[in-house]
């Protein structure tokens, strides 16, 4: 059910400026973070924690990602109105919401089933356009590739090669790999069919990425 109050607006405000202080600029992500009620995509029992800068648990033992983490990893993709961004790891939909409120077509699979149902129903009640998919990450989109963008949110243990044949030349893929207990945030960009340049951006802590589906 999507509802707001002004507590909960104005909690949603103080959680923008936070983020921004600790770094993030770009103000379309900010003015999205402001606008999606990230209360509708976690457990009533929890709505008070929603504008804390943390992780929190949803259904299946796995988590909606830490809102500087959706913000952080939503930067680095660099987005441009329409581009076609493939998101691995649905979850709650909540980073895929902030992807459809920037511009972007969004495509995102998800593993578990029971997942991917309810954040179906919610982006619909939303009335955001995306398209989510029950399936196995490590295999990709292949009838809808090419994607300009393709953004990992767990934590794999190496780097989807099906899903780097997916990516355009010139594009970008954000991928959190693993690296003994956390993971390192990498950008990788497609220059040619064979080459790739790889950036680091630090350590962050997400849920594994796991083959096959549930
Ligand atoms: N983007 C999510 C974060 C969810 S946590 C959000 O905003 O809430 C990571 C999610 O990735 C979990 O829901 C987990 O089930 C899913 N996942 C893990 N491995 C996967 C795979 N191989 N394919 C698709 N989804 C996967």
């Amino acid at each position: 059910m999507i509802y707001d109050t002004y507590t909960l607006a104005g909690k949603r405000a103080q959680l923008v400026k936070k983020l921004s202080d600790k770094g993030i600029t770009d103000k379309n992500i900010l003015n999205a973070i402001n606008t999606i009620p990230r209360h509708c995509f976690i457990d009533k029992s929890i709505v008070n924690h929603a504008y804390i800068d943390k992780a929190l648990r949803i259904e299946k033992d796995q988590t909606i990602s830490q809102p500087y983490t959706v913000a952080f990893q939503t930067e680095l993709l660099d987005i441009k109105p329409k581009d076609k961004v493939l998101e691995i790891g649905t979850g709650s939909g909540y980073q895929a919401s902030i992807l459809a409120k920037i511009g972007a077509e969004v495509y995102s699979i998800e593993r578990h089933k029971d997942l991917y149902i309810s954040a179906t129903k919610i982006l619909k009640e939303l009335k955001l356009k995306i398209n989510t998919f029950y399936g196995d990450g490590f295999v990709g989109l292949q009838d809808i590739a090419p994607f300009d963008k393709i953004l990992i949110t767990a934590g794999a243990p190496e780097i989807p090669t099906k899903l780097l044949l997916q990516l355009k030349i010139g594009g970008v893929m954000i991928i959190p790999l693993d690296k003994g207990k956390t993971q390192q945030m990498l950008r990788i960009i497609k220059l040619s069919e064979k080459d790739f340049e790889s950036k680091s951006f630090g350590e962050f802590s997400f849920v594994p990425m796991l083959p096959g589906k549930e």
